[in-house]
């Protein structure tokens, strides 16, 4: 078929996300007023592994009204259920997975509005979803110098994460903002390791706070950068870090985790 075919389709079909695996809650805790731990098991976790800190799950929200499953279709671009509806599909940090009793926990922001906002905030054991995964995490330097972690509520599980895994003994300096003060957690204590709150003003864009941070940050040669939260946040921290210092990329990861004013807005990746 050539390009000139009037049913050449220009599209580029995107690879299938691995298969989703049906889960059920088992557990749910709070773990602070912002942020609720969900812990996901069932016997069609055989087999997941996530090797990486900082790695995905996409998570399928079951519609409220049935709180029934039903696994989309892929249809080379996007999962559809088969009436064409697109399913609420959000992706969280896969933590502690345990092989053995086939379980792992995702810690959910209960930011407001938002099909897994919601879904989270209202979870109870025994209610069912399912999930697709793990996607890429961070691979950890051993031999890095020091480390800048930063990010706001969202990427306070993928922190906390980092933290258990990052070489003992490397200077790290970790950012993260907070909407409101009760959202911070206690994090893994580390030596050398410094943790800065950072409280987002009243109604100022989400990031101002962090980007502050991370721009005010003096980075030490050879310093790996990893930063995740609001995409337009996060774009102006990578434009700072490209054009104002000379960080180089490939020390960097910058990760968009939501768009402001936007559902279901997927991750952008440097
Ligand atoms: C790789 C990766 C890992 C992630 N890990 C986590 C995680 O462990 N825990 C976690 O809570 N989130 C995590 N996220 C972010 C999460 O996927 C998004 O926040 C998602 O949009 C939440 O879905 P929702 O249905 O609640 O809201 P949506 O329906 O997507 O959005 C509804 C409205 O809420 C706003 N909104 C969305 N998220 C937030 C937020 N965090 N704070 C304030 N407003 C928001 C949107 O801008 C929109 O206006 C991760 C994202 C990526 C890409």
């Amino acid at each position: 078929m050539s390009s000139s075919d009037p049913d050449h389709n220009p599209a580029r079909l995107r690879r299938e996300p691995p298969q989703f695996r049906r889960v059920t809650v088992i557990r749910v805790e709070p773990v602070t007023p912002r942020l609720v731990r969900i812990t996901l098991a069932g016997p069609e976790l055989a087999g997941f592994t996530v090797d990486e800190p900082a790695a995905s799950v996409r998570l399928l929200i079951p519609p409220a009204a049935t709180g029934a499953v039903v696994i989309p279709a892929w249809n080379g671009n996007e999962f559809l259920y088969t009436d064409g509806r697109r399913p609420a599909i959000r992706t969280f940090t896969p933590l502690r997975v345990d092989a053995d009793s086939l379980a792992f926990d995702i810690e959910a922001v209960i930011h407001g509005e938002g099909a897994a906002a919601r879904w989270a905030a209202a979870a109870e054991p025994g209610a069912a979803a399912a999930v697709s995964g793990p996607g890429r995490g961070y691979t950890v330097d051993p031999d890095a110098p020091a480390f800048l972690l930063g990010g706001d509520e969202s990427a306070i599980p993928a922190i906390s994460q980092l933290l258990d895994v990052l070489p003992v003994g490397t200077p790290t300096r970790v950012h993260i903002e907070v909407a409101q003060p009760d959202a911070r957690v206690s994090l893994p204590v580390r030596e050398y390791t410094t943790v800065e709150w950072h409280d987002l003003p009243g109604g100022a864009p989400p990031g101002t706070a962090l980007v502050a941070a991370i721009c005010d940050a003096e980075l030490a040669p050879g310093t790996r950068v990893w930063v995740a939260g609001e995409a337009a946040a996060v774009q102006r921290i990578r434009r700072h870090l490209f054009d104002e210092t000379s960080v180089p990329r490939a020390h960097t990861t910058i990760r968009g985790y939501w768009k402001h004013g936007r559902a279901g807005a997927g991750a952008d990746d440097t």
